[in-house]
C-alpha cells in the first residue's frame, strides 16, 4: 500500500442558515482542521489537528512530500521522519505537534480499516468499553443540567480570577457524589503564593483536581503549589509529545496529565505519555476544550487501552453543528461515551457539511479589561504578563456567602 495524497479540511464553526438566536450568529475564533490521507488501495484515513489550525494546515501540506509514495503502515517511522524534518522549527511546539497528530491519527485509521479492526484492538485491547466524560459549568443551573444528562464530573473554569462563590454554588448543586474540578487556565499573573492561597481556599470543596494553577511553563512555581496545597493537581494541555510532558511526570508535579488529543503528537505519543505517567502513578484526562469530533474518537481509542485513564473532557453544550460534520454521532449515556467498534477510528467526515463553514480567522478576541485590575493610564490591553492592582481585585476570592 502506498500513500497517494494528503488533503486538509479547515472549517470554522459558524452561523447556521435557518436558525434563530445565538445559534444563528455563532462565530467563534475556533477552527477545526481535519486531514485525509488517501492510498492506492482505495482506503483512506482521517485525523484532526489542533495547535493553531490555520497555521497547522500549511505544516500538514508541507509534509506531503515526505508522505506520498510511502507505506502508510509504517506509522512510527513516518512520524520520526516528519519530526526530524521539522526539527529546525522547534521540537516541542504545538503547531508541529498538531500537524504530526492529524497525520499520525489518519495513518492509524488506515491501518485499522485495512485490518478490519478498531484502533483500540491494535493497541493491546480494551480495559473498558465506555469512557467517563466530564462537562463544564460555572453556575448551579448548568451543573444540574449536566448531572441530569448523567454527568458525574464537572469542571469550573476561570479565565480571570478564581471565584470561590461559583465553585461553592456548583458543589452545592451537585452534592458530594459528583466530582468537581477547577481550571485556573495557567494565569501568568498568578504568583506561586497567590496560587497557593487560592488552592488552600479551594481545599474545602474536595476537588478531584486543581488545574493549571500557574503559568504552565513556570514549573518551579508549580512545584511550590504542589508542596503547599492539599489538592491533586492537573496540567499538560499546552505541550506536545513525550518530551513536552516529561518534566510534569518525571518531577511528579501533577496527579493528572492532560495532553490534547489534537496536538500531543498522535495516538502513539498519547500512549507513550500514558505509560510514562503510569510508572509514576499518575492518571490521564485528555484535554478537549477546542477540539472537534474526530479527535474525540481518537481519545476514546487511547483511553480504552490504558490502565490509568481518568476521564475525558467534553464540551456538552457546543456549537450545534458539531456532529453534522462527521458520522456517526456519539451520545453520552450515564456520563460515558461508548468506545467505537468500527474498523479504524470509526468516524468519517461529512465533506459537504464541512464546506458550509469556511475559516475566516483563528485569533480570538482580546479579553475585556479584567475589572479595572490595571493601573489607570498605563496598561489597558491584554498582555501576557504585567503587574496588576489590588490583591483582592485580582484574585476575586469572594467567600461563599460573603
Ligand atoms: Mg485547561
Amino acid at each position: 500500500m502506498k500513500i497517494t495524497d494528503v488533503k486538509t479540511y479547515l472549517m470554522q464553526p459558524g452561523p447556521r442558515p435557518g436558525l434563530a438566536g445565538p445559534d444563528a450568529s455563532f462565530r467563534g475564533s475556533r477552527n477545526w482542521l481535519f486531514v485525509k490521507i488517501e492510498t492506492d488501495e482505495g482506503i483512506s484515513g482521517i485525523g484532526e489537528c489542533s495547535g493553531w489550525p490555520r497555521v497547522v494546515e500549511t505544516a500538514v501540506l508541507d509534509y506531503r512530500s515526505i508522505l506520498i509514495g510511502e507505506n502508510p503502515r509504517d506509522i512510527d517511522r513516518l512520524w520520526h521522519r516528519m519530526f526530524v524534518a521539522s526539527m529546525g522549527h522547534g521540537m516541542l511546539g504545538t503547531v508541529g505537534g498538531g500537524a504530526l497528530t492529524g497525520i499520525e491519527m489518519a495513518l492509524w485509521d488506515i491501518k485499522g480499516k485495512a485490518l478490519g479492526q478498531p484502533i483500540w484492538n491494535l493497541l493491546g485491547g480494551r480495559f473498558r468499553d465506555r469512557i467517563r466524560v466530564y462537562g463544564h459549568a460555572k453556575t448551579a443551573e448548568r451543573a444540574r443540567e449536566l448531572t441530569n444528562l448523567g454527568y458525574s464530573a464537572i469542571k469550573v473554569g476561570f479565565t480571570g480570577a478564581v471565584k470561590l462563590d461559583c465553585v461553592a454554588a456548583v458543589r452545592e448543586a451537585v452534592g458530594a457524589d459528583v466530582d468537581v474540578m477547577v481550571d485556573a487556565h495557567g494565569p501568568s499573573w498568578m504568583t506561586a503564593n497567590d496560587a497557593i492561597s487560592v488552592g488552600r481556599a479551594l481545599e474545602q470543596f474536595d476537588l478531584l483536581f486543581y488545574e493549571d494553577p500557574v503559568a504552565p511553563e513556570n514549573l518551579d512555581a508549580l512545584q511550590r503549589v504542589r508542596d503547599a496545597v492539599d489538592l491533586p493537581l492537573a496540567a499538560g494541555e499546552r505541550v506536545s509529545n513525550i518530551w513536552g510532558i516529561r518534566p510534569y511526570v518525571e518531577r511528579e508535579l501533577v496527579d493528572v496529565i492532560q495532553p490534547d488529543t489534537g496536538r500531543a503528537g498522535g495516538i502513539t505519543q498519547m500512549r507513550k505519555m500514558a505509560a510514562m505517567a503510569e510508572a509514576h502513578y499518575i492518571t490521564m484526562a485528555p484535554h478537549s476544550g477546542s477540539l472537534g469530533p474526530v479527535a474525540e474518537f481518537a481519545a476514546l481509542h487511547v483511553m480504552a487501552t490504558i490502565p490509568n485513564a481518568l476521564m475525558l473532557e467534553r464540551v456538552e453544550f457546543d456549537w450545534p453543528g458539531r456532529y453534522e460534520v462527521v458520522a456517526p454521532v456519539l451520545k453520552v449515556v450515564d456520563g460515558h461515551l461508548p468506545v467505537p467498534d468500527a474498523p479504524g477510528l470509526g468516524v468519517e467526515l461529512v465533506e459537504e457539511e464541512i464546506t458550509k463553514y469556511p475559516s475566516a480567522r483563528n485569533v480570538g478576541d482580546m479579553p475585556p479589561d479584567d475589572g479595572g485590575a490595571y493601573e489607570p493610564g498605563t496598561v489597558d490591553e491584554c498582555v501576557y504578563f504585567q503587574p496588576r492592582l489590588g490583591r483582592r481585585a485580582r484574585l476575586r476570592m469572594t467567600k461563599p456567602g460573603g
